[in-house]
């Protein structure tokens, strides 16, 4: 590095004294020579007779004179004629000097416009530039900018393994690598290698690239980081000069780490068609070649993290180079009440908050999603005037990130809002009278900015990993039962379904083309998840007769759990009745509210 800056100055002061020397070569004996005008011999002894002239310069061919004018002085020349008199002729008129120095320049002048000025110029543009480049380098003006990666330390992310909360796996596999870094002897002795690349995958908002940033705070060593879009530049060919210069600099810094976020971007497959771009995979080839081309044991550990690991390359994921995998998947109960932990600490709470019960209610929520759920509270607590975030601010946060903020002040006609009661309890009471269901934890009826005109939510008890063909079909069950209210109640049909609908078929239709759940089918595969990480977009694999076939499962699946919904709520009119009369009363009951009244009288259970 230090090299490379001796380089740029003699490079700077090359160009600096070339172009100094042009200028005087060139330029300046044309702006500081006086103008000199040619003229004829009788314009000279004109000039004299007039009396205007002042100095006269008398060489062997030519003659100088300077005459003056209204407006200074101008310099004549013109050439020497033979003519005796003419000595004679300007001693005549006596004030004409001879003089040798004909003041074409003056030297000290040139000197200081030449040579002075030009290079005290070239010293202050050096200075702009290397400021502007250190502004631009975060304080590291040695390397003259041609990749963006920064050099993290451990005081710039601030970040440590304290801060990941869940992750257990990937912070163990992490843990090897900073370990590694910190004494290679150990494993040398061994004979060990640590891989060169250590690939995260997982969601978005697992909290892959706070891993990253956390190996940084960890490891007391250089740490690289770039994302995957900055190598993708408008001009060709930039993006494989970036890796290059990118890998150069790691070799020089080595023990280091190298981040590449969002390696996707650049680590696409590769493939044969013309449209492919040229660019991308220009830098993909130049990144393969760099990662063959690197030493194991001199302690450059390259991490990346994508969350879709299934479109890359496969030659980025052969072993030497991204040989292992640390996934960083959606947290369990456990991991999702420890990050609620980790970030509740950054703000001020009461005492004996209950992250168990939240982590409960928000099975799936990635870790951004529940950082964003304790930020959402503490907001709360600070519009409602409070000091500390409470149990409340928490809860309804969640119900903020699930289904967006209450819209109090919506005006819902009172019909409807009698629709929207019996749909959700509808739900409710389908839910509670089957024993394969999760128990209801909060019906409300209050609007919300998503669009939801009320919700049942359903808490379950413990973490579940596995769904049975009969939870699956009391889910779809429950689904069903807010329409399957409506029929019973008011004998008609509401837009007001159309999201349980869409959830209902997708569960039906997971179990007929994944699960093998259904009568038709036996543990056939019909469906491939494209990219799990994604929202886990599923793509047919059959032929279109057994695509009208599952489509007519999948029918019958949800039309048969819809039929039993309908009898429940057929069999228990009555608590229907009571319990959409209670929430219409008070927009938003609990679940221990609802199972008080529905427990009052023995209901029957199926
Ligand atoms: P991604 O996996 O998409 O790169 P990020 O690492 O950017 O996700 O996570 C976004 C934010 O979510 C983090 O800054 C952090 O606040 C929070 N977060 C995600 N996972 C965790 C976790 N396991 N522990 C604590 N915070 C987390
Ligand atoms: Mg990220
Ligand atoms: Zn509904």
């Amino acid at each position: 590095m230090k090299n490379n800056f001796a380089k740029q100055i003699v490079i700077f002061t090359v160009i600096s004294l070339v172009c100094v020397l042009l200028l005087n070569a060139f330029v300046m004996p044309q702006v500081m020579k006086p103008k000199v005008k040619d003229t004829n011999y009788s314009f000279f002894l004109d000039k004299i007779d007039e009396g205007n002239v002042t100095k006269v310069k008398i060489e062997d061919n030519e003659i100088r004179f300077e005459v003056k004018a209204d407006d200074g002085t101008q310099i004549y020349s013109t050439g020497r004629m033979d003519d005796p008199e003419l000595v004679s002729r300007l001693h005549a008129k006596g004030d004409i000097v001879f003089t040798e120095d004909f003041q074409e320049s003056n030297i000290f002048l040139e000197f200081l416009v030449g040579w002075v000025l030009p290079i005290v110029f070239f010293i202050v543009l050096w200075n702009i530039l290397m400021r502007g480049m250190s502004k631009r380098m975060g304080g590291n003006a040695m390397s003259f900018g041609k990749s963006n990666a920064k050099i993290y330390v451990k005081a710039q992310t601030g970040k440590t393994f304290a801060d990941v909360a869940g992750q257990d796996e990937a912070k163990e596999a992490l843990v090897e690598i900073v370990d590694f870094l910190h004494n290679p002897k150990k494993y040398a002795e061994i004979g060990a290698n640590l891989p060169k690349g250590a690939l995260l995958v997982g969601p978005p908002g697992t909290g892959k690239t706070l891993l990253a940033q956390a190996v940084a705070g960890e490891a007391e060593v250089p740490f690289f980081s770039i994302s995957g879009s900055e190598f993708v530049e408008m001009f060709v060919g930039m993006g494989a000069a970036k890796v290059r210069d990118l890998f150069k600099q790691a070799g020089e810094k080595a023990p280091c780490i190298v981040f590449i976020d969002e390696i996707d971007t650049i680590g696409k497959k590769r493939d044969g068609n013309f449209s492919g771009n040229d660019e991308r995979e220009q830098t993909l080839n130049q990144l393969l070649t760099e990662m063959d081309g690197f030493d194991g044991k001199r302690g450059v550990v390259i991490l990346a993290a994508t969350n879709r690991p299934e479109s890359l390359d496969p030659a980025l994921l052969r072993p030497g180079r991204f040989d292992r995998r640390i996934p960083a998947e959606l947290p369990d109960l456990a991991g999702r009440e420890a990050i609620l932990m980790v970030h509740a600490k950054k703000v001020r709470t009461e005492e004996n908050i209950d992250y168990n019960a939240v982590a409960r209610a928000t099975a799936g929520a990635s870790g951004a999603e529940l950082a964003n759920i304790i930020n959402e509270a503490a907001l709360r607590a600070v519009r409602n005037g409070r000091k500390l975030v409470s149990q409340t601010d928490i809860e309804e946060s969640v119900e903020v990130v699930i289904a967006g903020y209450e819209r109090k002040n919506a005006v819902i006609s009172q019909k409807e809002k009698e629709i929207v009661a019996y749909h959700e309890i509808g739900h409710a009471l389908v839910a509670a009278m089957q024993k394969d269901s999760a128990p209801v934890h909060k019906i409300t009826i209050i609007p919300r900015t998503s669009g939801a005109l009320g919700y049942t939510m359903q808490v379950d008890e413990g973490e579940k990993f596995l769904m049975t063909k009969e939870e699956a079909l009391a889910r779809i069950a429950t689904l069903t039962g807010g329409r399957a209210a409506e029929e019973v109640i008011f004998n008609s049909y509401t837009t007001g379904a159309s999201n349980d609908i869409e959830q209902a078929t997708k569960l039906a239709r997971a179990m007929v083309t994944r699960y093998g759940m259904s009568s038709g089918f036996d543990m056939i595969a019909l469906e491939t998840v494209t990219n799990q990480y994604l929202g886990g977009d599923a793509s047919l694999s059959c032929s279109p007769e057994t695509a009208a076939r599952i489509d007519y499962e999948v029918n019958a699946l949800v039309r048969s759990c819809h039929e039993k919904a309908l009898k429940i709520l057929r069999e228990n009119v009555g608590k229907l009745h009571e319990l959409a009369g209670f929430l219409l009363e008070r927009e938003t009951i609990t679940g221990e509210e609802f199972m008080a009244i529905l427990n009052k009288e023995k209901a029957t259970v199926l």
